[in-house]
């Protein structure tokens, strides 16, 4: 057990209350194999506990003027902030990320909490003219109820945060499931609300895994949202059920993000962009750029800026902070990493640098996976099409503007694109024709602020948003009122 963490087991957090569960698992650091702590895995009936807490929480909760709710966001933020390198630092040890990164992630949930604290005093209604004499029209949002959120392990708290804090402002109980990869921000974030006085039962922390915990949450009736972020085969899942239970459902799934580089780019700025956003968080970003569609006039300069980079890569245990690509989550996402090595080679992509797992040395009980370049993929290839989520990226070169942006369109998924170019018409032509739910120019496909909408398109999600103030649509219904006086 790390020093940093003040207990050896996470337990589900029910009604106020610290409850232990007799089943538990251990939690694994990806960089070195060890375990730093057991978690609990949770049945139907704790979901169905927590639900009952959550029904009776979110009554007296509801009455609480949002204002007074946003005030335990304020203290929520102001926590997180004094905790700030500590949490950081638990957050690489139990997803990897590399430290710079885990500080960024926090920071994120740290401008989350300022940000949703300051919708406690908008939350913003209309007011319309009635139709009639002597009678007033106004809608103004009312919270759903009880809500269900279930969160992945690549971004553990800052994700949490952006389906937490609109939930709880706008006047929800939430039952939380986190990835069971990642208990450990979940665990700090709880005992922050704690700290913060958040009244008991308005969030509830259970712990289990998503066949189980998961499927009670999206199955049981008296949760009236699912909120998930995950693969795009659990979603689909999820979504099916919610939709046979009219079930509101807000979907954020995978991506096959691509980079366009044109052959006016500034190349030194796309290869940087590019680095950044495919081996980031060892490519396990929803969206890492995994795809670069490039003009093959700049293909081969742009390849040699790109391993140039990449042999300065340093690869290692994200707690050294001249490390800048960390571990894999596990064997599993591993081993799926070397199936699409095998998959690009036998489609005749040609392989440039990487490709392999690191196994020796300090790398020996870890999971480490070589930056990777593939280089004339084609579109319709595997590795061109399906997400990888790790550090794999594939050049796909391209003879026009057109066939570049049908290049980046070609993909079931649509989150986020990035376009290198200095051509003016051609960036308004590309934020209009990219297919993305975020669309970056000159820049690469990471690096979202909390206070714009986030989610895609097509088969990355179904219309809602994570963060910004769309993000209140997901845990609010409107109501239409009319005074007649
Ligand atoms: P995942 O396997 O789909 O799991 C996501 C969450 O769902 C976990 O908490 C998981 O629990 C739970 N779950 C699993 N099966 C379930 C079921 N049948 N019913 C209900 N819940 C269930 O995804 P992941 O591997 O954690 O995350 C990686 C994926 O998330 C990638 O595809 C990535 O692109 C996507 N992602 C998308 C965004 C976005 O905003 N678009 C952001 C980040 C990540 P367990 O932990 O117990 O399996």
């Amino acid at each position: 057990m790390t020093t940093l963490l003040n207990t050896k087991s996470l337990t589900n957090y029910i009604n106020g209350e610290w409850i232990s569960v007799n089943n538990t698992t251990s939690v694994i650091n990806p960089a070195t194999g060890e375990e730093i702590v057991q978690v609990s895995l949770s049945d139907k009936e704790h979901v169905d506990a927590a639900v009952r807490a959550a029904k009776e929480a979110q009554k007296r909760w509801a009455h609480v003027p949002a204002p007074q709710r946003a005030e335990v966001l304020y203290k929520v933020g102001n926590i997180l902030k004094e905790r700030k390198e500590e949490l950081s630092q638990l957050l690489t040890m139990e997803n990897g990320k590399v430290l710079e990164e885990a500080r960024g992630e926090v920071q994120e949930a740290i401008d989350m909490a300022f940000y949703m604290a300051g919708e406690g005093r908008r939350l913003f209604g209309q007011t319309t003219p009635s139709e009639l004499k002597d009678k007033f029209a106004m809608s103004v949002r009312v919270p759903v109820g009880v809500v269900g959120i279930i969160t992945p392990w690549n971004f553990p708290i800052a994700i949490a945060s952006w389906k937490s804090f609109p939930a709880i402002v706008a006047g929800n109980a939430v039952i939380w499931k986190p990835a069971t990869e990642t208990p450990i921000m979940a665990y700090e974030l709880t005992k922050i609300f704690e700290e913060a006085g958040l009244p008991k039962g308005v969030l509830n922390l259970v712990y289990g895994s998503g066949s189980t915990v998961g499927k009670a949450m999206v199955h049981h009736p008296d949760i009236r949202v699912i909120s998930f972020t995950g693969s795009n085969e659990v979603g689909r899942q999820v979504a099916g059920e919610c939709g046979r239970q009219l079930k509101k459902v807000s979907l954020e799934m995978g991506g096959k993000n691509a980079v366009i580089v044109m052959d006016d780019a500034d190349l030194d700025l796309a290869a940087d962009g590019i680095i950044w956003s495919a081996f980031g968080t060892s490519g396990q970003r929803c969206t890492a750029c995994s795809r670069v569609i490039v003009h093959e006039k700049v293909k081969a300069a742009l390849e040699e800026r790109l391993l140039k980079k990449m042999e300065e890569l340093t690869i290692g245990n994200g707690l050294d902070e001249s490390v800048k690509v960390g571990p894999i989550i596990n064997r599993q996402g591993l081993e799926k990493i070397k199936k699409y090595i095998e998959i690009g080679k036998q489609e005749g992509a040609k392989l440039l640098a990487g490709g392999y797992e690191l196994t020796d040395g300090q790398y020996k009980n870890g999971y480490y996976f070589a930056p990777t370049l593939f280089t004339d993929a084609k579109v319709d290839m595997r590795i061109a099409q399906e997400e990888i989520f790790g550090p794999v990226v594939s050049l796909i070169p391209v003879k026009s503007f057109e066939e570049a942006i049908e290049a980046n369109n070609s993909v079931t998924y649509g989150l986020s694109s990035g376009i290198f170019t200095q051509d003016v018409n051609r960036v308004f032509k590309a934020q209009r024709d990219l297919d993305t739910g975020i669309v970056y120019v000159n820049a690469g496909t990471i690096g979202a602020e909390i206070h714009l909408p986030f989610g895609g398109t097509k088969g990355t999600g179904n219309g809602h948003r994570d963060s910004g103030v769309q993000a209140l649509d997901v845990f609010t219904e409107w109501r239409a009122v009319y005074v007649d006086f």
